[in-house]
């Protein structure tokens, strides 16, 4: 008996405990002192695990991010299960896992993975999600052979040979998805990788108002005359999609080109901070509208660079 006393006391320190995270879930560790979430996530912090552990938070009624701070991981929810867009990588989807509970929300009930493009960190945690959730596993065909190869090798995080999920779901262009009261639109925009798969028409409520959310999924160009032409179409086809309210960024900081008013983190400080009758600092039509603006115009540049490149004296 004794035995059991002591185990249900450890189990109420440790709820105790869970409580106490919980009464600061929506605050993140903050940038290191005088530094932006981007540099701190992304450059001078990249390789520390103790900082890149972010709390959970809840970004509309029903959207959550779970991810660590360098990439981000965004879980919409439907009351006919879940739709989860990326995984991060190890070593931080242990972290994931446990901010999926955190939020209250059963792995199980998780039906999709829709990864946004074939890079580690966005897909290095998909094997374990698939088989700890259960959901199928979405990508692009070319990505799904990206995929493919990264099995095996090791990546640059985390020691262990990256495994990788099984191929399952192949999407393509203007295929659609439906769960619960979600109708999701898909489109292949290469550039960044050649099977970016940005999602459209993702419905997010917050204060009893609907707004429209897009996640795009692959950021600029990483070199190459092709790449950089492909950039210029999928930046002008983002550009085309109108009445995007919310940016569901990739990575929680701010994009390399800048998102002003910030990114993920940054947003995620100003929502905790709101009073009643706030809006929600995540709804940013004009932000995107610029953004999608300045994309176009630095996609062409990279086409007269790489032009200027291709003609110049070897
Ligand atoms: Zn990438």
């Amino acid at each position: 008996m004794k035995s059991t006393r002591t185990t249900m006391l450890a189990a109420a320190a440790a709820s105790a405990l869970l409580l106490g995270v919980g009464a600061t879930s929506a605050q993140n560790a903050a940038p290191a002192a005088g530094e932006t979430f981007s540099k701190t996530c992304r450059v001078t912090q990249a390789r520390n695990n103790a900082i890149q552990k972010q709390e959970p938070f809840k970004a509309f009624d029903n959207l959550y991010y779970v991810g660590p701070c360098y990439v981000a991981v965004w879980i919409l929810t439907t009351p006919q299960g879940h739709i989860m867009f990326d995984t991060a990588q190890e070593p931080f989807v242990d972290d994931v896992i446990a901010n999926i509970q955190k939020v209250g929300i059963n792995p199980r009930d998780i039906k999709y993975i829709v990864l946004s493009h074939g890079h580690l960190d966005h897909v290095g945690g998909a094997a374990r999600l698939q088989e700890v959730t259960g959901a199928r596993v979405v990508a692009v065909a070319e990505d799904w052979d990206m995929i493919a190869a990264l099995d095996g090798k090791v990546g640059n995080r985390d020691p262990k040979p990256n495994r990788v999920p099984k191929r399952d779901m192949v999407v393509k262009e203007g295929d659609t998805l439906k769960l619960g009261d979600q109708a999701l639109t898909f489109h292949q925009m290469p550039g960044h990788t050649p099977g970016v798969l940005t999602t459209e028409g993702i419905k997010v409520r917050d204060s009893g108002q609907t707004y429209t959310a897009i996640l795009m999924g692959g950021g600029g160009y990483r070199g190459g005359l092709k790449e950089a032409e492909q950039s210029v179409v999928t930046a002008d086809r983002v550009a085309a999609i109108k009445g995007v309210q919310v940016n569901m960024q990739i990575h929680s900081w701010a994009e390399p080109a800048g998102y002003p008013g910030g990114g993920v983190l940054e947003r995620s400080f100003k929502l905790k901070d709101r009073k009643p009758g706030d809006p929600n600092p995540f709804v940013d039509p004009v932000t995107w509208e610029a953004r999608a603006k300045a994309a176009q115009a630095g996609a062409r540049r990279a086409v007269e660079t790489e032009k200027a490149k291709a003609a110049a004296p070897k």
